[in-house]
């Protein structure tokens, strides 16, 4: 039992399942966050979703800020999606050749960014990625590649990439059976220091190809940058000859319509994204220049492909979307609903002293379980705060409230999210943040 005298919530079913996924899934999940390593528990297996809620399969029903890591925008079973993918796929699924949707979608990105001129659709994230990266060591016809610790960029070798010791450093595998070779190409830099960039570009400035960042990084924790050093980026990438790509998997249409690349009002020179624009199916895309995007087959010699890249029914989704984040005020909407949250749950906190910051940007917030007035490095988290998290996360759930499994993920709030939610959702926030701090087990 907890605190409030009541047990936590079942997962006698999830857990069956669980067993049972073990058996043919490396950990029991197809994706490896999913499996709750670092929260108390097994995972819950999700049935439904509708509006800002999930109901798992005992039944419960929760808040959930997840919203399957940032592509629900509208939250989840949105009517105007599902509609259009279900008129779609009355006439098929996929062609493998062209359709008029993907001219649809294609018109509805480019005539409301003004940061990129082409595109290429892909079916993830990792695949806009890694595609981007190939782009740019085409176009440069150089081989290196500046990446930053604490940004994830997808599953790509030479992505998958940690720092060694040292300021500037030639990676580390982060996962086996990358080539030492791969990891040779990338060069490994902490976040938010001018220093460490110099010093790589110094070591290596006529080899860099690309510098690859997350400009709102969100996947270790949410280190945001100052638009100063994303401006010091842009003019060091300029000054050498090298392509800036912004990884906007997760702030593109998120931040606003425009991304990252908007918000602050920097050009990168390739950006790509991923899934808000699938709507919840698989999409990725990246973009830029007609001159770049010229180097991509069949017009150009960068070789990069896809079976179902373009999909009708993927497409679907996101012109049905992006039409409704293309509406006048849906981000200044959405984002001062979010700040209203945010702040009001760092009030609450720092009332009471608590140990906690809750850091945001747009609707995307990040609680950490820090006093620090700012984190924007990776090694700026303490990972002593993680057990605290780890409790957090389980009154959570017992009070219906749903977060990404790991302290380290961001959490995403939703049109779906009406203020009376959001009410809810705070109660148990507030309660739950209570118990790490003060509370017992009974
Ligand atoms: N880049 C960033 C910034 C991401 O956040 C992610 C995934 O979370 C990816 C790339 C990879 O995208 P996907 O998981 O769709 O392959």
């Amino acid at each position: 039992v907890n605190y409030t005298g009541k047990p936590d919530i079942s997962r006698e079913k999830s857990a069956e399942l669980y067993d049972k996924s073990k058996g043919y899934f490396p950990g029991g999940v197809n994706s490896p966050v999913r499996a709750f390593k670092s929260v108390h528990g097994t995972p819950l297996f999700i049935q439904k979703g509708d509006g800002c809620f999930v109901w798992d399969a005992d039944g419960n029903k929760f808040i959930d800020f997840c919203a399957s890591w940032g592509p629900l925008i509208l939250g989840h079973n949105h009517a105007g999606v599902r509609e259009k993918v279900v008129e779609v796929m009355q006439n098929g699924m996929s062609f493998g050749a062209p359709t008029a949707l993907e001219n649809q979608l294609a018109e509805l990105i480019l005539k409301n960014n003004k940061y990129i001129q082409k595109l290429r659709f892909t079916s993830s994230g990792t695949e806009a990625v890694m595609s981007a990266i190939r782009l740019a060591r085409g176009y440069t016809k150089r081989d290196k590649i500046i990446k930053f610790e604490g940004c994830y960029h997808g599953h790509s070798d030479s992505l998958l990439v940690k720092a060694g010791s040292g300021l500037v450093t030639f990676g580390e595998t982060s996962s086996a059976g990358i080539p030492k070779a791969f990891a040779d190409e990338t060069i490994v830099v902490p976040l938010n220091s001018d220093e460490a960039v110099k010093a790589a570009f110094e070591q290596f400035s006529d080899q860099i190809a690309a510098v690859i960042i997350e400009p709102v990084p969100a996947n270790n924790g949410l280190l945001l940058q100052t638009k100063e050093f994303l401006e010091f980026l842009r003019a060091i990438c300029t000054k050498n000859n090298t392509l800036l790509i912004f990884d906007e998997v997760i702030s593109g249409f998120r931040v606003g319509f425009e991304g990252a690349a908007g918000f602050y009002q920097i050009k990168p020179d390739i950006i790509t994204y991923g899934k808000i624009i699938g709507g919840g199916l698989p999409v990725g895309m990246y973009g830029s220049s007609v001159e770049i995007m010229e180097m991509i087959s069949p017009d150009g010699p960068v070789y990069q492909a896809g079976t179902l890249s373009g999909n009708p029914v993927a497409m679907a989704a996101g012109i049905a979307q992006l039409t409704e984040l293309s509406k006048s005020s849906f981000y200044k909407d959405l984002n001062n609903k979010a700040q209203e949250f945010t702040e009001s749950i760092q009030r609450f906190a720092t009332a009471r002293n608590y140990k906690f910051k809750i850091f945001s940007i747009a609707s995307i917030f990040w609680f950490a379980f820090t006093d620090q007035e700012a984190i924007s490095s990776a090694d700026q988290i303490e990972s002593s705060s993680m057990e605290k998290f780890k409790v957090f996360h389980r009154e959570l759930l017992n009070r219906g409230v749903y977060l990404g499994p790991s302290g380290y993920e961001v959490g995403f709030v939703s049109s779906a999210h009406s203020k009376i939610e959001l009410e809810k959702a705070k109660r148990a926030i507030f309660e739950s943040l209570d118990f790490v701090f003060r509370g017992a087990r009974a």
